[in-house]
């Protein structure tokens, strides 16, 4: 039997629970899709501290009271991996590994990941000491010595946070000034387990076959490399949009991001896109709540005039 929605919204983070709460509170049938846990990245995150409402906020709670606000207008939540959009008039068919379903409206908020620096031993070394996220694997390295590499907002919070476990944390970053909100940098300024390598590349992780045990870090200056003894490292160079599965309907730019105006529509009637996989400067959960919230109402636009 093939199940029907008024709208389908692929990815349950912040801006796709934002859209199911507006949809469903407009009457709409609407149906959540992720392939993992409701909450996105949100999940992978410590303390929320910008996040109006709450002081601070443990990111995997914050996740929960926001699936209790979008589910409580009958919006329903399931699991599926999406592999392609397809077009059918005005439908608008969601296929995954385990099926398809039908929808008036499809909404894409699937978010981002973690972008891979590209060095020999990363992928080898890839939970083995090589980490993506602090708050899962922080607590195997405790008393032990970490690399951070980065400098944006992931790499400066989470750097603070591993101070609570491991004996100290090194930041090799490839400039000397960091791209991290001013309150987190201050604040690891201060920390004194934490220390900064500058206008420095990891060029290498290297390992005993087993776990990390070093990195090649390399002076972008001077020429000059270095191997440092480290237990773990976590590398937050950025991140690159999910959108392989929409890539057909010709809606992202040249580096995969979507497209939209700012009522969230894509150029494919229909097809609406929202937070961080959207081309757009500032990447948060308040800004993927705001998209969500225009698409929800938006998408309830949209089907009016369909009919
Ligand atoms: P980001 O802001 O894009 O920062 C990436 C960092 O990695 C930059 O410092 C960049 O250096 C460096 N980098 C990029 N490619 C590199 C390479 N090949 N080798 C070495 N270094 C490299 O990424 P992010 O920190 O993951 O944050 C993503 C988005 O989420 C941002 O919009 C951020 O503001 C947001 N975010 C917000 C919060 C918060 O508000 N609490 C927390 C986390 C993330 P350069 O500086 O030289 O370019």
């Amino acid at each position: 039997m093939t199940k029907e929605y008024d709208v389908i919204i692929i990815g349950a983070g912040p801006g796709g629970m934002t859209a199911a709460l507006y949809a469903s509170r407009a009457n709409l049938k609407v149906l959540m899709l992720d392939r993992g846990a409701y909450g996105g990245q949100m999940n992978n995150t410590a303390a929320v501290e910008n996040y109006p409402g709450f002081k601070s906020i443990l990111g995997p709670d914050l996740a929960e009271e926001m699936y209790q606000s979008a589910t409580q207008f009958g919006a329903e939540y399931a699991y599926g991996t999406v592999t392609a959009v397809k077009l059918a008039g005005t439908d608008r068919i969601v296929v995954t590994d385990d099926g398809e379903y039908h929808a008036k409206a499809v909404i894409v908020a699937t978010g981002s990941e973690n972008r891979k620096l590209g060095v020999p031993g990363e992928e080898k070394y890839s939970g083995r000491g090589v980490s993506y996220c602090a708050v899962c694997d922080g607590a195997f390295f405790r008393d032990r010595n970490v690399t951070v590499i980065g400098g944006g907002d992931s790499a400066v919070e989470e750097a603070i946070y591993l101070t609570q476990m491991v004996k100290h944390v090194n930041v090799v970053h490839r400039r000397d000034q960091l791209r991290a909100q001013k309150v987190a940098q201050e604040r690891a300024f201060k920390n004194e387990k934490i220390d900064f390598t500058w206008h420095s590349n990891v060029i290498a992780i290297n390992g005993d076959e087993q776990k990390v045990t070093s990195v090649t870090v390399k002076n972008n200056q001077t020429g000059a490399e270095e191997e440092v003894p480290t237990a773990g490292v976590f590398i937050y160079v950025g991140n690159v949009p999910m959108t392989v599965p929409f890539k057909a309907l010709g809606i992202t730019d040249e580096h995969g991001w979507m497209v939209t105006d700012n009522r969230m529509r894509t150029k494919v009637p229909g097809i609406f896109a929202i937070g961080d996989v959207r081309q757009h400067q500032l990447q948060q959960i308040t800004t993927a709540v705001g998209d969500g919230g225009i698409a929800g109402q938006e998408v309830f636009s949209y089907l009016q005039e369909l009919n």
